[in-house]
């Protein structure tokens, strides 16, 4: 039997920061400093673990936001 692609995985969830939104306040990073970090040449915060932090799972930092552009997304499942 070779049917190995039939198990279905459920989709990835990836945290993201919209640039467009964040005004580089660093708190972010103050609550989550393993997964964003602010720096570029934007200086706003980008993400440099897309799958959380174990603590809070980034819900302090989602709902800390004052630009509100923390969010999570889903991905369409990849294999690469
Ligand atoms: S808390 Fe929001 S606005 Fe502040 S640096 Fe992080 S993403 Fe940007």
């Amino acid at each position: 039997m070779d049917n190995q692609s039939s198990k279905q995985e459920p989709p990835q969830k990836v945290i993201a920061v919209d640039v467009a939104k964040c005004i580089g306040c660093g708190l972010c990073v103050s609550t989550c400093p393993e997964v964003f970090e602010l720096g570029g040449e934007d200086g706003k915060s980008h993400v440099k673990n897309a799958r959380g932090c174990e603590q809070c799972n980034c819900q302090e930092a989602i709902d800390s936001c004052p630009a509100r552009a923390i969010s999570w997304q889903e991905m369409a499942n990849s294999k690469s």
